[in-house]
């Protein structure tokens, strides 16, 4: 006799209840105070669209150290009238190899860091204070046609910075702001690669126990993964010489450098994911001059960690090989500036429970929220490589980011402002 595992049916609901569980956490309904704090948002949508022609009408490039300060001191005073004490973090020069003439020197303002106490968990929200508009772009206005709005940052990221400024305004509303103890940090410099706030980021990501980012993550999406992102600056120092006269005497930086860029462009692999572009290259003095000077703006874009390191060691070979010339004729050299700004965002089980519970209280809230990743990177990767689960696409339903069609759908600010205020509220308790 054929022995049957007989298997009850209890045990399959109690499977497939597991997965469930295991798949999507179950949120309970919203509470009253929820719904209080809900509502109060409910009327907010002129306010909230004021406060963001505001900023957007301010030039916030990340070089107008002035204008990101402006935006900076309207959060300033908005979270202190909330409670939170606040101060600045320094930004810094940063120096890097140039030709002469194009002086490469960036001068990044202060970041804002604005704390509250309180008694449940600890949440780091951030936000980026910058754009990448310079304040002579033409792109330079809030714009609105129905329920789209255009303009500068409008979804990268200064309709996110509205976003959680009235999720904590929604959550003070309802008295329930000191559930939880608040970090929030602003950036002058993400747009930038964070250099000079990354130190602040990674420090306080030990700090805390979420981590909330208000970056856009593209139409009604939330972003699980992100690869990382490293940048060079090349420069290649050749000899100049007159290109009738003494052309032999010269040693063309221009043909040293497009040596390197096709290396450089070939380490390109769409299968494993990493991608190197040179997106930016300037040399030359004249056309009838043996160029001396030539550089190149890189961007490398890594699945994995590894990869990054693989990449920059690469990158050493290039720079130091020289290909256009026999290496004891020449006196070409180089001189670069490499940074690995972003680790990947790789997902953990802690943050992967922080998205899912994200996208169940969205349904709860009637908002339908995919999930996507992305070969662009945010502050959110810098605190999740330090350990601090975090979800980094809180900010409105946004396209277009970096380009003068970028834009946001009006109607997601009352939307994801909710969806915060009821994330918070939910995980202060947890
Ligand atoms: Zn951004």
């Amino acid at each position: 006799m054929t022995a049957t595992l007989r298997i009850p049916a209890c045990f399959w609901l109690i499977l497939c209840g597991a997965l469930a569980l295991a798949q999507e956490p179950v949120e309970p309904g919203i509470s009253a105070e929820e719904r209080a704090m809900i509502s109060w948002l409910d009327d907010r949508e002129d306010e909230m669209l004021a406060l963001l022609e505001r900023i957007i009408n301010i030039n916030s490039g990340s070089l107008n150290s002035a204008g990101v300060d402006a935006v900076a001191a309207i959060f300033d005073q908005e979270l202190r009238q909330l409670g939170f004490s606040t101060s600045r973090l320094p930004g810094a020069l940063i120096e890097m190899p140039s030709c002469p003439g194009s002086d490469y020197t960036v001068d990044l303002t202060d970041h804002l860091l604005a704390r509250r106490p309180g008694s449940g968990s600890r949440l780091l929200l951030m936000g980026h204070l910058d754009t990448v508009f310079p304040p002579d772009s033409p792109f330079q206005t809030f714009r609105r046609e129905g329920d789209t709005m255009f303009g500068p940052g409008v979804a990268d990221m200064h309709g996110g910075l509205v976003v959680m400024l009235y999720a904590l305004k929604a959550l003070a509303e309802a008295g329930a702001l000191d559930a939880a103890a608040i970090t929030v940090l602003l950036n002058s410099d993400e747009e930038m690669g964070s250099l000079t706030s990354r130190q602040y980021l990674e420090e306080e990501a030990l700090n805390h126990d979420w981590g909330l980012v208000y970056e856009s993550s593209g139409a009604d999406t939330m972003t699980r993964q992100r690869k990382g992102i490293g940048q060079a600056r090349l420069v290649v120092h050749g000899r100049a010489a007159h290109a009738g006269g003494a052309h032999e005497q010269g040693l063309s930086a221009i043909k040293e450098l497009a040596y390197k860029i096709v290396e450089i462009e070939n380490m390109t692999d769409y299968e494993s994911g990493v991608t190197v572009n040179v997106g930016v290259v300037n040399g030359g003095e004249a056309r009838n001059t043996v160029s001396p000077c030539a550089e190149a703006l890189i961007d490398l874009r890594y699945p994995q960690r590894e990869q990054g390191v693989d990449a920059v060691a690469r990158w050493a070979e290039i720079f130091d090989r020289v290909y256009s010339y026999p290496v004891d004729g020449g006196e070409i050299t180089t001189e670069s500036y490499v940074n690995l700004h972003r680790p990947p965002k790789i997902p953990t089980p802690e943050s992967d429970y922080l998205l899912d519970k994200t996208i169940a209280i969205g349904r709860l809230l009637g908002q339908e929220i995919g999930i996507t990743d992305s070969g662009g990177g945010t502050d959110g990767s810098l605190t999740q490589a330090m350990g601090l689960p975090t979800l980094d696409s809180l900010g409105i339903s946004g396209t277009g980011a970096h380009s003068n069609r970028e834009e946001g759908r009006v109607s997601s600010l009352i939307e994801r402002a909710a969806l915060s205020a009821v994330l918070i509220h939910r995980l202060a308790r947890e």
